[in-house]
């Protein structure tokens, strides 16, 4: 059972993390799907620390927790560890990230040519493969 002051204090942290987020959101790096660049991506992966839109999100659910661990910004609550995880990383770092793990010849997929799923997500097995099954870490930058 929690206590009144318990929830008080839980409603509070949520209500510090709401205005992080969407603050991160307004930043242009996180104004598009990290995946597909739709405008105003309103879920997030958060310990790949990238946004993304709903559909781009259903995608990264079915990749599995291990790899991807989804959650909406609005609607669930978060963590310290997993708001901090947002802050540090963010849209653009991440894909400098897995985008230097790839090969030159690589080219990003345009939306209009293949399925959006291509895009992000293809970077990110890559990545994992070359780490041997190894989250992201921000540290590598
Ligand atoms: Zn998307």
């Amino acid at each position: 059972m929690t206590t009144r002051s318990e929830r008080e204090k839980a409603q509070k942290l949520n209500e510090q993390h709401q205005a992080i987020l969407s603050k991160l959101l307004r930043e242009d790096d996180n104004k598009y799907c990290a995946d597909c660049e739709a405008k105003g991506p309103r879920w997030a992966s958060w310990n790949l620390g990238v946004f993304m839109c709903i559909r781009c999100a259903g995608i990264h659910r079915n990749l599995g927790v291990h790899i991807s661990r989804v959650k909406s910004v609005n609607l669930d609550q978060w963590t310290p560890e997993q708001i901090q995880s947002m802050v540090d990383m963010g849209n653009t770092r991440a894909r400098r990230l897995y985008e230097a793990h790839l090969p030159e010849s690589f080219r990003r997929p345009q939306t209009d040519q293949y399925p959006p799923a291509t895009s992000f997500s293809s970077h990110l097995f890559l990545f994992i493969c070359s780490t041997g099954g190894k989250s992201p870490n921000p540290g590598l930058l």
